[in-house]
């Protein structure tokens, strides 16, 4: 969903108002959080994503983040909160089954030991093992570091003396917005959309 191409890094330099520091790319990475129509939040994505959005007139900015983007003549303020003008129903599940979306619904945790980890070290663990017949299924994938995924192996968890910190479910609208509570926690302007 929401799916759109922005434009190349590249082709657009960005600086905090005020200052005139140029090519800040990173800020075009800035989370953005998007509302429904009807306020209600959806999900989150990138700075770079909601311009185009907000350019295509798919959605318009609630909130700004105080940095503009540079591209040709114009100069765009980067949207922290960003509202679709119209609305869209959203299905109970809406996560596609990937490696990014599992690691985020166990928030970089490995589901056995409980060590919180960056992305590059954790891998996917098969609770029943492939070789067993366990499917890549939201249901039978858990975030796993490199340690305990040696340890477990073609194990079940209990064959290994493993516990999993939790059953794994699939990703669905409530997870979503427990995550982006937890991301919008620190910042006041996705606050008053978050916690109600
Ligand atoms: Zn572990």
């Amino acid at each position: 969903m929401l799916r759109s191409q922005g434009p190349g890094p590249a082709a657009v330099g960005m600086h905090r108002e005020g200052t005139h520091r140029e090519g800040n790319g990173h800020a075009l990475h800035a989370p953005v959080l998007v509302l429904n129509a009807s306020y209600e939040p959806i999900n989150v994505c990138a700075a770079r994503r909601a311009i185009v959005l907000v350019l295509k007139g798919v959605a318009m900015t609630e909130e700004e983040n105080g940095h503009f983007l540079h591209a040709a003549r114009l100069a765009i303020r980067v949207p922290s909160v960003i509202r679709l003008l119209e609305y869209r129903r959203i299905p109970h599940q809406t996560r596609a089954l990937s490696r990014k979306n599992i690691l985020l619904r166990d928030r970089n945790t490995c589901q056995y030991c409980a060590e919180v980890l960056p992305s590059s070290e954790l891998t996917l663990d098969h609770v029943v093992p492939r070789s067993r017949g366990g499917a890549s299924t939201w249901e039978n994938l858990v975030a796993c570091c490199h340690s305990c995924n040696r340890q477990k192996g073609n194990q079940f968890p209990v064959e290994a003396d493993m516990k999993l910190m939790r059953e794994p479910r699939a990703f669905n609208l409530h997870t979503s917005r427990h995550i982006m509570r937890l991301m919008g926690r620190s910042d006041d302007k996705w606050r008053k959309y978050l916690f109600y």
